[in-house]
């Protein structure tokens, strides 16, 4: 029987390694060389149908690309010489630039309110729209309870320092921002704030505290303006778009407006407006919603006080990094009184409080 070619060439190297010593190394290299050649054919060998189509696909994908690639092209003669020349300076022209970046420079831009994002409405149209009208503690019809309510706040008051526990189902505490949308199923009333113009809307159970806080500020001479205390989706939809359409307007890309406007106001679906628990304030001598509010007396008055009647600065200065809203020196929320007094000791914004209380 004939040996196979392997142990043939093992037999001849180690025949050769044994006629001298100087064949020794050479006959080492030569068998171990055979064995890896071996070694590979058999493998080879085994798997031909694999190999074989690995080998096709291969083929069929070089084909298939060797047209886009230049070299290829002019080795095959498939490109004329016009082209050849555009490939050619493609491929070498060193003096490739970056498309001009169009820089916007954020510092010079203002911050859009929602008042300037408001032209082309009607007066008409817009009385009556939350987030536009303006209403001071004379202007609101139902302040009556508003005596009732300060007793109650030296009550509650007492409460508080028998140390409180908090309930993460408490209405009062819901947390509402872009990583946590209103719930589903959260469910209020509205109770209208009449007023000598029409009606606002809020969060029933918010109005008595609220009217009491107004009434407090101007028995120490601040006349407080409520506006917007209750939007539906449809205007802060309204208000989201007119934002972004204003910055692209100014060169900004759609990203990039959608980032600034969601600093500016809060993503629609993400609003405590929508739920009646914020308030925008600001006072009869400054009717602006902007940081400058912070500085005014009334804007002291507000951060000095408005604990005492449940409500809290929402997006304070110093924990944008928190809230991801920029500071809103207006912008009030209702927490109720115990959870105010916290937040307000421990300098505490809401996200905060959740994360140690609740
Ligand atoms: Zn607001």
């Amino acid at each position: 029987m004939k040996r196979p070619l392997n142990e043939r060439a093992k037999a001849f190297f180690i025949n050769m390694g044994r006629q001298s010593r100087f064949l020794r190394l050479p006959a080492i290299i030569g068998l171990a060389v055979t064995m890896l050649f071996y070694q590979v054919y058999d493998y080879c060998r085994k798997g031909t149908k694999r190999f074989a189509c690995t080998i096709f696909i291969l083929c069929c994908f070089m084909v298939g690309n060797s047209f886009s690639f230049p070299v290829f092209q002019e080795d095959n003669g498939f490109v004329s010489d016009n082209e050849k020349e555009n490939t050619v300076a493609a491929v070498v022209a060193s003096d490739i630039t970056l498309a001009n970046e169009q820089t916007v420079a954020y510092d010079e831009l203002e911050m859009l309110e929602d008042e300037d994002v408001l032209d082309g409405y009607e007066d008409a149209e817009l009385h009556g729209m939350e987030g536009v009208d303006k209403y001071l503690l004379d202007e609101i019809i139902n302040t009556e309870g508003g005596e009732e309510a300060k007793t109650e706040v030296v009550t509650e008051s007492e409460g508080e320092e028998k140390g409180a526990s908090f309930d993460e189902n408490d209405w009062k505490l819901v947390l509402i921002n872009k990583q946590h949308p209103i719930p589903e199923d959260y469910t209020f009333t509205l109770g209208p704030i009449k007023t000598i113009k029409g009606t606002m809307q809020c969060d029933e159970r918010i109005i008595e505290e609220l009217l009491a806080m107004m009434q407090a500020a101007s028995e120490d001479g601040v006349n407080l303006a409520i506006c917007s205390p209750y939007r539906d989706l449809a205007w802060q939809e309204v208000l989201f778009n007119r934002k972004i359409k204003a910055y692209m307007n100014k060169g900004m890309s759609y990203m990039e407006a959608y980032k600034i406007s969601s600093q500016a106001v809060t993503v629609p679906g993400a609003s405590e407006h929508q739920i009646g628990l914020a308030i925008d304030i600001v006072s009869d001598v400054y009717t602006t919603l902007d940081e400058g509010f912070a500085e005014t007396d009334a804007g002291i008055w507000l951060e000095e006080h408005c604990a005492e009647y449940g409500f809290v600065l929402r997006y304070p200065k110093g924990k944008e990094y928190i809230t991801s809203i920029e500071f809103e020196p207006w912008h009030f929320r209702y927490v109720g009184k115990e959870a105010a007094g916290v937040m307000m000791k421990e300098n505490l914004c809401l996200e905060e409080f959740w994360e140690k209380y609740l």
